[in-house]
């Protein structure tokens, strides 16, 4: 339909619409869920963010909601970390949950990245209660699930193979022992259900080497695990997950995604959570990734970037639009700038392109006070202060206060702190030389101005003159257009010519602002030759 007009719905902000779809009537349950595996990737705050979106606009939309995060940690060892130490090869195949913490502090392997995981999303303002999919099976509320399961295995074996192709043994039961003798849950490979028993041998794996051991053991209260699509949709039933999304490769036609669906549906009669698919977000980039080999980890990422920034490199984006990440070039410098332009749409001091920045800069908030009532204040230009603060005379405060036009307020001071710590360390980890400046020294500008032409010479001592009696950017902005409009050096040539007297290159910060923020007296000197 072409000029059709928008519903109401296709205007919502995403979230918002899916929450406008739910049942009122019930509780709804935002699931999300995670594998401790080893050190947790900073794309994996995606999911985590996506979800917590989706629970605060179910929330905003007056309904009955709950966050509920899963941390897999039953789950087995089955890939070997870079970096670990070998000690830990003798673990492979079994639950992390059972595996120690490779250093001091955390009870498990899995609680140990998993610790490092939430405490940088709940930074992030995301703070769902947190399943332990180990201690779940433990306390034995899989149980029914895992009876029904154990039962019905001949029609999982049947949807594993119509939907996916994959093809089990015919006395296949899906579920894995936790061996009895070695403690390993990855290779054990279970048959023969009695109703109350299952017959169970440890073997090896692609990643693991099997004892041997074979046993016949009860498969409840922790002592077995269903295998994992099994579990997935088993959990969405016990947990009454109603939305849950899922990284796109999990939705690929006959993919996890389709199977447990099926097993949901079918086997355990409880409908398919709301589904919403997310493309992946890759930090650090292609560049970064092969620079330093790890690419930027989650810790340093959050020492980066205060969380509400952070928060809205992902807010930004709908689930479907892949994210490609890197802190190099002027990557965090446009980050900045566009998050404040969100902030000034957001306050009405600015016209919005997009009717969803409002809602994206409340989303990106870390706190429930400022998303409910964002806080309107001063911040500071993040590509102006990161230059200024290489300028060891210049006090960043005032000349933010004098942009401003008042001293600042005690939270425009601490957001200025804030971004001076982020600009800190944006310089000495990922800027590029280009962003890094130095004051050239007095013999070397006298020396650039000796070889300019008179025309030059000219123009600049103009406009010396007048910065001499003229505070107000725009005034000062008018002259140079009007200078390099009649006197026969283009604007271009001008900004070369004054970043060649300050920085000794050809291009340099924001001219204007930087030229403010330098001491006044220094700067006319320059642009006269005189020192
Ligand atoms: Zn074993």
């Amino acid at each position: 339909m072409e000029n059709a007009e928008k519903t109401t719905e296709d205007k919502m902000f995403w979230a918002d619409r899916i929450a406008s779809e739910l049942d009122a009537g019930k509780k709804q349950v935002v699931g999300d869920a995670k594998t401790p595996s080893g050190r947790i990737h900073v794309g994996s705050l995606r999911g985590v963010v996506i979800h917590d979106i989706l629970f605060k606009a179910i929330k905003d939309a007056g309904k009955n909601v709950e966050f509920v995060y899963r941390f897999d940690d039953f789950d087995p060892m089955d890939g070997f970390p870079k970096g670990l130490d070998e000690s830990f090869k003798r673990y492979m195949g079994m639950p992390l949950c059972d595996i120690p913490s490779p250093e001091k502090g955390a009870e498990s392997f899995a609680r140990f990245y998993a610790d490092e995981f939430i405490e940088v999303f709940e930074h992030l303002g995301c703070k769902p209660r947190v399943h332990w999919s180990s201690e779940y099976y433990r306390a034995g509320k899989m149980n029914d699930l895992i009876r029904t399961a154990l039962e019905r295995a001949v029609e999982i074996k049947e949807i594993n193979e119509r939907v996916s192709g994959t093809k089990k043994k015919g006395d296949w039961l899906p579920i894995n022992v936790v061996c009895e003798k070695c403690g390993q849950i990855g290779g054990t490979v279970a048959s023969d259900f009695d109703g109350e028993t299952v017959s169970y041998e440890c073997k090896d794996t692609k990643y693991s080497k099997g004892c041997g051991h074979k046993g016949r053991i009860s498969p409840l209260n922790g002592r077995a695990k269903l295998t994992w699509k099994v579990d997935w949709a088993a959990i969405w039933k016990s947990l009454g997950v109603t939305v849950e999304g899922a990284g796109k490769d999990h939705y690929a036609a006959g993919g996890s995604h389709a199977v447990a669906t099926e097993i949901s549906t079918k086997i355990f009669n409880y409908p398919t959570p709301y589904d919403v698919p997310y493309e992946h977000f890759l930090f650090g980039g292609k560049k970064m990734s092969s620079s330093k080999g790890l690419g930027v980890s989650l810790k340093e990422m959050d020492e980066l970037l205060p969380p509400e920034i952070l928060r809205f490199i992902m807010t930004r984006y709908k689930p479907r639009t892949a994210i490609d990440f890197s802190p190099d070039g002027d990557t965090i410098i446009k980050l900045y700038s566009d998050y404040d332009s969100f902030a000034e749409a957001s306050f009405g001091r600015r016209e919005s392109r997009d009717p969803d920045e409002k809602r994206i800069f409340e989303l990106s908030q870390t706190t429930e006070d400022n998303r409910l009532t964002p806080k309107d204040y001063y911040r500071p230009n993040f590509g102006l202060l990161a230059y200024l603060i290489q300028v060891p005379y210049i006090k960043v405060e005032e000349v933010m206060a004098k942009r401003k036009g008042c001293a600042l307020s005690p939270m425009e001071k601490i957001e200025l702190d804030k971004r001076i710590a982020s600009a800190r360390l944006w310089l000495e980890r990922y800027a590029d030389d280009e962003q890094k400046l130095v004051i050239v020294p007095h013999a070397e500008a006298v020396k650039a101005f000796a070889g300019f032409t008179a025309k030059q010479e000219s123009v600049l001592h103009e406009f010396a003159s007048f910065l001499e009696q003229h505070d107000a950017e725009e005034e000062q902005w008018n002259k140079i257009r009007e200078l390099t409009a009649t006197g026969g050096v283009s604007l271009k040539e001008f900004f070369e010519l004054c970043y060649t007297l300050l920085v000794g290159r050809k291009k340099g910060p924001k001219l204007l602002p930087f030229i403010n923020a330098l001491e006044k007296s220094f700067v006319v000197g320059r642009l006269k030759g005189v020192h």
